[in-house]
């Protein structure tokens, strides 16, 4: 099983499209969630729970990973050190604004199997987002954990809004080799939060992103047949993986079946972000058997939608929230149907170069409910 523990809620950057925007909007934000879902007011604001219980709960786990997240989770490098040394789990991961990667000692960054580091492209659009001097301070550290012996996987996290070219950003983190990156993700800020009205999401889609994906598709399957590589674009591998081999999808974060969070007062969550949705918690770490949580799934017009065994449902979190409300949501669900006919075309090709040997089918292997979320 899959869990994330969150360390804190605090955060050392305020970016545009998380922080930030409680300060923009702040009192259409909470009005409209406090209609729609009940938030549990007394969650503590860093971990706190007895680290012997935690252990206790994961022991019962036969195989278990744990994703430090937060806020920031790298505020808590004691806490994240503490339980990397102490815990009986064998695989950790992070996710990270990578800020503070420098600061923590390399025996513990070396034990990560996957770091997830925020960057949005290039540095005028990523220091928009995330405050002035944040890339070129993340690539400084980036490429001090890979001299320092970092091996593992290091995915370039994107959050995408209108302001992105994704084809631009997908190809710069991919292409510069000075960036070590191992593979790219992206997620779409959409239907997340009260902001619809405020968008202008559908000229974005139907002029840049849509467009963008189609190029980058393309760009993909051409770089399988020119180099033999598979690039570990996040969107696209795992869904490429499944079409080839005929597989349906549950919703592909793993979000309450394969993935829960581990809240600060040792609640868990379907997912990350339902912090404080109480009456969506599955348990307590406490008294839970990871081995039998409940699972929460998506449900409503998902179920009927044609493509639903390809996206899964997308968003467990959106689909229970409907922060954009119908419109929004069939807007975001278009991009979705866009991704699944521009790699649906693009199948017999990578399946011809399969048959011919230039790619192979273990070349689209990768590690599962890592924190992508997949389906931007
Ligand atoms: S495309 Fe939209 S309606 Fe269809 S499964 Fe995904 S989120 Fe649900
Ligand atoms: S995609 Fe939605 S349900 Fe899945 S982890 Fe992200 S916020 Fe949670």
């Amino acid at each position: 099983m899959y869990f994330h523990l969150i360390l804190t809620d605090d955060c050392n950057l305020c970016c545009s499209y998380c922080r930030a925007r409680v300060f923009e909007n702040p009192q259409e934000s909470s009005e409209k969630r406090t209609q729609q879902i009940e938030i549990d007011p007394h969650i503590p604001p860093e971990l706190n729970i007895n680290p012997e219980l935690l252990y206790a709960f994961l022991q019962k786990d036969p195989t278990p990973t744990l994703t430090f997240y937060g806020g920031e989770p790298l505020l808590r490098a004691d806490l994240i050190t503490r339980i990397v040394r102490e815990a009986p789990v064998q695989r950790f991961m992070l996710q990270t604004n990578g800020i503070l990667l420098e600061q923590v000692l390399p025996e513990i960054i070396n034990r990560f199997s996957t770091i997830l580091v925020s960057l949005d492209g290039r540095e005028d659009l990523t220091d928009a987002n995330r405050g002035t001097g944040t890339y070129l301070k993340v690539m400084e550290n980036i490429k001090k954990i890979r001299h320092e012996g970092f091996n593992q996987e290091l995915i370039a996290r994107m959050t995408v809004t209108e302001k992105t070219d994704i084809a631009d950003a997908v190809r710069w983190l991919s292409c510069n080799p000075d960036y070590s990156f191992s593979s790219i993700h992206w997620q779409l800020d959409a239907n997340f939060s009260d902001d619809f009205s405020h968008r202008r999401f559908a000229e974005w889609v139907k002029m840049s992103y849509n467009p963008g994906i189609l190029s980058l598709v393309k760009e993909w399957v051409d770089h399988m047949e020119s180099k033999g590589e598979v690039l570990r674009w996040y969107p696209f591998l795992d869904p490429m993986e499944d079409l080839l081999r005929g597989r349906q999808s549950r919703l592909r974060c793993g979000s309450g079946y394969a993935n829960y969070s581990i809240m600060t007062d040792g609640n868990i969550a379907p997912c990350p972000v339902m912090i404080g949705m109480s009456q969506f918690y599955v348990g307590h770490v406490r008294d839970a058997d990871p081995r039998h949580l409940p699972l929460i799934t998506v449900s409503g017009e998902c179920t009927d939608c044609t493509i639903f065994g390809f996206c899964g449902g997308r968003c467990l979190y959106s689909n229970i929230t409907k922060p954009w409300g119908e419109t929004g949501r069939h807007m975001v669900c278009s991009t979705v149907k866009h991704l699944h006919k521009s790699l649906t075309d693009a199948l017999p090709r990578v399946k011809d170069l399969l048959t011919r040997e230039i790619i192979h089918p273990e070349d689209f292997s990768h590690e599962k409910y890592n924190g992508c979320e997949i389906i931007p």
